[in-house]
């Protein structure tokens, strides 16, 4: 198994951990922006970039283009999370802060785009995207042969629709599960109406996966369609209680979004396999107040886990 795996014994079944929080950059995003600004490089390298992002996006995107030499203009919401921001100011993005919501930074970077004739990046609605962010099926396939299920924080789609097309490709009967929090679960409600629908953004601990599928969203909704087999939805104190699990018991810092596959499983709301257990742990970018208030809480209450 890679150094980035772990694995712990569930009373049903083999769960094992996909660490993306060990990435540079602290998330799986930093594959698919690599993928898709090393394809510019050779097709269009005069180009300047342009991201918009609640964070994770915006970081991997400002360091793949530092380390091709791209121009990177990263366009967050004026909510975004403060040491996400400043995370993309020290790897060298420059910032615009524009509007109250994603979805308003988006228009924003959009009209940008085009007024400077620059490359948007999108975060998960590009096929080179959704490519790069499929390298981890191929881990997972090569790590994990017996794999029987993946579990796979679900927002736009980009991480699920790469994972989920590669393990598909392999093995059908691989089942393919996306988890979101129930705060604005954008995907789940665009499947379950057979369309992408807009909802209102809503405060939760996953702010990584807070936004809309974009207004004219081409792929990732399509994919989810053919390769997610079921969605999971989990509640602020079940993400909440698996941020502190993943510290206290293993001693990593896992950020809201990366924690809500572990929170399907903590809870007892995911139904294990006989076959081995992927949980993708996205990222773990999270804002150190965030974490500390957590770490208070759940300590102060004399959580702690026996033998930890
Ligand atoms: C972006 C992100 C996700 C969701 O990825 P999508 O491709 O939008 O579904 C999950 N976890 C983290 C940490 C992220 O940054």
């Amino acid at each position: 198994m890679l150094q980035t795996d772990l694995s712990v014994k569930d009373p049903a079944g083999q769960i094992h951990f996909k660490l993306e929080n060990f990435q540079p950059t602290g998330s799986f995003k930093i594959r698919g922006a690599t993928n898709k600004i090393l394809r510019l490089r050779e097709a269009d390298p005069q180009t300047g970039i342009i991201a918009v992002s609640t964070g994770n996006h915006g970081k991997a995107v400002a360091y793949a283009a530092s380390m091709t030499g791209f121009q990177a203009l990263i366009c967050l919401s004026e909510s975004a999370d403060q040491g996400k921001v400043q995370a993309i100011r020290r790897i060298g993005g420059e910032i615009e802060q524009f509007g109250s919501s994603y979805d308003e930074a988006a228009k924003h970077a959009a009209r940008l785009a085009e007024e400077r004739s620059l490359t948007m990046i999108h975060p998960f609605d590009d096929l080179e995207i959704i490519e790069g962010q499929g390298t981890i099926g191929l881990e997972l396939l090569e790590d994990l042969p017996q794999i029987g299920q993946a579990v796979v924080p679900l927002s736009g789609g980009g991480l699920i629709s790469g994972i989920g097309s590669v393990l598909k490709w392999a093995d059908p009967s691989i089942k393919v599960i996306g988890v979101s929090m129930e705060a604005g679960a954008v995907m789940q409600a665009s499947l379950r109406a057979g369309r992408p629908v807009e909802l209102p953004e809503e405060k939760t601990l996953a702010d990584a996966l807070v936004g809309g599928l974009g207004e004219e969203n081409q792929f990732t909704f399509h994919l989810c369609q053919k390769v997610v087999d079921r969605t999971l939805l989990v509640s602020e104190s079940e993400i909440e209680e698996a941020i502190w699990y993943m510290a206290d018991r293993h001693h990593l810092i896992v950020e809201g979004g990366g924690a809500v596959g572990i929170a399907a499983w903590r809870s007892g709301k995911l139904p294990l396999v006989d076959r081995p257990t992927a949980i993708v742990v996205s990222g773990g970018n999270i804002d150190n107040s965030v974490f500390a208030g957590i770490v208070q809480r759940k300590f102060g209450k004399g959580e702690g886990t026996p033998g930890s």
